[in-house]
């Protein structure tokens, strides 16, 4: 048995990575990981999609919708970082792929995330509904998604689409600054450290990564729109898409992910 399926069953609770895993083994392990049994909630199942550029608060929406409506968020990266941790006679083939397609600095091919998504279809027909969130990232794998759905006779409940002008989410990402020794993040607005360019915990020296300089950030976000606008155009044509103005605070924009599922 592995290490990481040793402690996930050992942990019950606590904040840990690992406690994450206990609470969503199949998620987390594929085929070879099995859940605490989960009742359908007593209202309406929600199986939804997230999607939402780098910067777009779709992560934290992702962590309040999970609470709302008690079903787990099933996110692709989880998967590929558990996968780093897994020992290495516990990783599916598909997993042993994707792997080796991130350090080779490939893309992860469609079969390999189309694989993955397979091994979890017990997340997928989980009666406490999902949310999806960094699948699908192509139209192959909206195709597969919904080939796997039709074989389980599932339908989507909607797809949240969290979009916000370019110009925020660059000011948002490249207001971070982050402390060079113990790494805790600040933000020129929202959060500033107590004294310009020093971090308040340890005094450190604040600089900003590169991967949050506005170049950067504007690099990337073209990149998620090449990606993303035909499968804004997919789901929108099936009546499925939701935008959500993810501006203001994300209380706010919670506010309107509610109106919008009618919660
Ligand atoms: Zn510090």
């Amino acid at each position: 048995m592995s290490n990481i399926r040793e402690r996930a069953e050992s942990e019950t609770k606590g904040h840990s990575i690992m406690n994450t895993h206990g609470e969503r083994a199949a998620w987390f392990l594929g085929g070879a990981g099995v859940c605490p049994p989960v009742a359908a909630p007593a209202g309406k199942i929600y199986r939804l999609l997230l999607l939402g550029p780098p910067g777009s608060g779709k992560g934290t929406q992702a962590e309040h919708l999970k609470e709302a409506l008690n079903a787990c968020h099933l996110s692709m990266g989880d998967i590929f970082r558990a996968a780093q941790e897994l020992d290495e006679e516990d990783r599916t083939p598909a997993m042993r792929e994707a792997l080796s397609a991130m350090s080779e600095g490939r893309l992860v091919a469609d079969a390999t995330v189309i694989a993955l998504l397979r091994e979890r279809v017990r997340c997928v027909a989980c009666p406490g509904g999902f949310l999806l969130d960094g699948f699908p990232r192509t139209l192959a794998q909206a195709h597969a998604l919904e080939g796997i759905l039709r074989e389980q006779r599932l339908d989507l409940t909607a797809v949240l689409y969290y979009d916000a002008p370019h110009e925020d989410i660059v000011r948002r990402i490249s207001g971070r600054l982050t402390c060079r020794q113990c790494k805790s993040v600040y933000h020129l607005e929202h959060n500033p450290p107590p004294s310009p360019g020093k971090c308040g915990v340890c005094g450190g020296e604040l600089y900003r990564r590169p991967d949050d300089q506005p170049e950067a950030v504007w690099v990337r976000l073209r990149a998620y729109e090449r990606s993303t606008a035909p499968l804004v155009a997919y789901y929108e044509e099936r009546g499925l898409l939701r935008t959500i103005p993810a501006v203001g605070k994300p209380g706010e924009v919670f506010e309107r992910t509610r109106k919008c599922l009618g919660l």
